[in-house]
Formats: C-alpha cells, structure tokens, sequence
C-alpha cells in the first residue's frame, strides 16, 4: 500500500483510495451504490458552497475547512468510482483534453 504522502499525482491518489476502500471494507457497494454516494456528496459540496457564500443567512457563513472537506469527499468518491470502472482517470483526462484541444469553442 502507498503510504500517505501530499504530494501524490492523481494517478497515486487512485491508487491509495483503491488500497483504502479495501483495507477499509469499503469495496461491497456496486456501481449504482457508489454513484448514488459520489451524488450525495455533490450535494455535500453545494450546500457548502451556499453556506460559504452565505446564501443560507440562518446558517451564517461556513470555513473554508468545511468547503475543503466536501471538495476532497467528492474527489475521494470520483476516484472510487473510476477505480470500480478500471477507468485511469489521468489518462482518460488526458485524452479528452486532447479532443477538447482539437475542437472548435465557440
Ligand atoms: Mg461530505
């Protein structure tokens, strides 16, 4: 297993949370579970990102702590869930970003 480090590319990140949800017996949810998962925690992230903006005046304004937290579990779970499809997401980023390079944008 890898061993935590800041300083992982993104393909090292996949890999420890492959290694982590195993260790950790995180590895039974099926592709509609894990999804429905990475949903919520999308969720997660945009009602803290309303309460960052304080668009919920009865909450008052979050930390950027909370923010982060939400950003780094939709990560976690996009990861999870490309790890379940033994989809390299470096790589599968990479080749879309060669398309987006050919296309033409508006
Ligand atoms: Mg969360």
């Amino acid at each position: 297993m890898l061993q935590l480090s800041q300083e992982y590319t993104l393909k090292q990140l996949q890999s420890y949370v492959k290694d982590v949800v195993k260790q950790r017996g995180w590895d039974k949810n099926n592709d509609l579970e894990l999804f429905l998962l990475f949903s919520e925690e999308v969720g997660e992230l945009a009602k803290a990102i309303r309460y960052h903006r304080g668009l919920c005046p009865e909450h008052g304004h979050s930390g950027l702590e909370n923010l982060e937290e939400e950003f780094a579990d939709v990560l976690a779970y996009l990861l999870d869930l490309a790890n379940y499809f033994d989809i390299d997401l470096t790589q599968a980023f990479w080749k879309k970003e060669e398309k987006n390079a050919k296309r033409l944008w508006d």
